[in-house]
C-alpha cells in the first residue's frame, strides 16, 4: 500500500530533522557557552517573570545585549534558518538553553524577554538541547514556525508585557 500524504510529510520531516540535529545542537551548545561566559544574570523582576512562565532555575540564565544576533554559519542548518527563520526571531533575541541574546536595542523590552524566557523554560520542560531542538525544529517543519505550539506559548505568555506605557 502506497503511503498516505501525510505519513510521507512525516517521514521526511523527521529525516530532515535527524540531519539537521547533530550540528543545530553543538552549534547551539557553543552559543550558550558564549553567553554564560560573557553575559549577566536576571534582575530581581526578571526573575519574578521567569518564575512566571515556569523556569526552574532562574538564576542560572544569563543575557548578553549583542549588536547582531548571530545565525547559524553551518549550510544545511543555514538553509532552514533561511527557509523558515528557526530560532531567532527575526532579528531581535534568541534563547539556546540558559542563554539569551537580545539584540542591543531591544535589550529593555520586556515582551520580548519574557517570551525567550518560556523558551527558556521549554529546554528545561523538554530535557536540554537535543530534547528542545528536536520538537521545536519538527513543530517547525511540520506546522510552520508561527504556528509551532513552542512559538504560540512563547507569545502568549509574552502579549500581557506588550501593551504600550500606562495602557
Ligand atoms: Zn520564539
Amino acid at each position: 500500500m502506497p503511503m498516505a500524504k501525510n505519513e510521507m510529510k512525516s517521514f521526511w520531516v523527521s529525516l530532515l530533522v535527524r540531519a539537521t540535529l547533530p550540528l543545530g545542537t553543538r552549534w547551539v551548545r557553543k552559543q550558550e557557552a558564549a553567553i554564560l561566559r560573557d553575559g549577566r544574570p536576571l534582575s530581581e523582576w526578571e526573575t519574578m517573570w521567569a518564575h512566571d512562565v515556569g523556569v526552574r532555575r532562574p538564576e542560572d540564565v544569563r543575557i548578553l545585549p549583542v549588536p547582531r544576533i548571530p545565525t547559524p554559519g553551518i549550510g544545511f542548518f543555514r538553509m532552514l534558518n533561511n527557509l523558515f527563520g528557526f530560532l531567532s526571531e527575526g532579528p531581535t533575541g534568541m534563547a539556546v538553553n540558559y542563554g539569551i541574546y537580545l539584540e542591543a536595542s531591544q535589550a529593555t523590552n520586556p515582551s520580548l524577554l519574557v517570551h525567550e524566557l518560556t523558551h527558556v523554560a521549554q529546554f528545561e520542560r523538554l530535557g536540554g538541547v537535543e530534547e528542545f531542538l528536536r520538537e521545536y525544529l519538527t513543530q517547525c517543519v511540520h506546522d510552520g514556525y508561527w504556528d509551532s505550539d513552542l512559538e504560540q506559548e512563547a507569545r502568549d505568555a509574552a502579549a500581557p508585557f506588550s501593551r504600550p506605557p500606562g495602557g
